[in-house]
Formats: structure tokens, sequence, C-alpha cells
């Protein structure tokens, strides 16, 4: 997905707007891993196979998405039930 669309979503649950970090993308800056986190919330939302999973927190299923941010070198503090990166994974984002 092209960053000019991703730079046009919002936070699904309060409509804040999105950060984008990249890990993969092709020539064309068409992303195809990446992660957008919320300023306000501070959730995450994946970007797998260039879709963006936005779905409410209800529907998402924390085992399923951690073998991605695992190799994208993030983690989710175990000891949460939301959707948000440990405190270690949030500094990784920034650079
Ligand atoms: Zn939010």
């Amino acid at each position: 997905m092209q960053r000019k669309i991703l730079e046009k979503l919002c936070c699904p649950f309060d409509k804040h707007d999105l950060k984008i970090s990249v890990f993969n993308e092709d020539e064309n800056q068409d992303i195809y891993e990446g992660l957008l986190t919320c300023s306000e919330c501070e959730r995450y939302y994946p970007i797998v196979y260039s879709i963006p999973i936005m779905t409410p927190d209800e529907y998402r299923e924390r085992q399923l998405e951690l073998p991605n941010l695992q190799r994208w070198g993030l983690m989710i503090d175990e000891q949460s039930n939301s959707f948000v990166l440990d405190e270690r994974s949030k500094t990784k984002l920034i650079n």
C-alpha cells in the first residue's frame, strides 16, 4: 500500500493520526510490511502483505500477530491485554 494512502488513515479507536514505521517496501515505495502506531492511545496496527490490519481489538488475535512483530524485532507487553508495544520496542521505532 502506498505511503500517501496510509498517511490518510487514522486510528479506528480514537481517530487520531498514525505514525508509519516501514520495515519492507518495494522500489515504488509500496509499503509491504510496516507498523502504524497511534499517537494518542498507542495502539499498533501491523501492515502485512501490504494490508493494514485495523480491526477492533475484540477481533484481533495477539498470538497471530506476535510472529511478525518478533520478526521485526518488536514485542508486546505480555502483561497487557491491549495492543500496545513494550517500552523497548517503542524506542526502536523512533530513529
Ligand atoms: Zn488511537
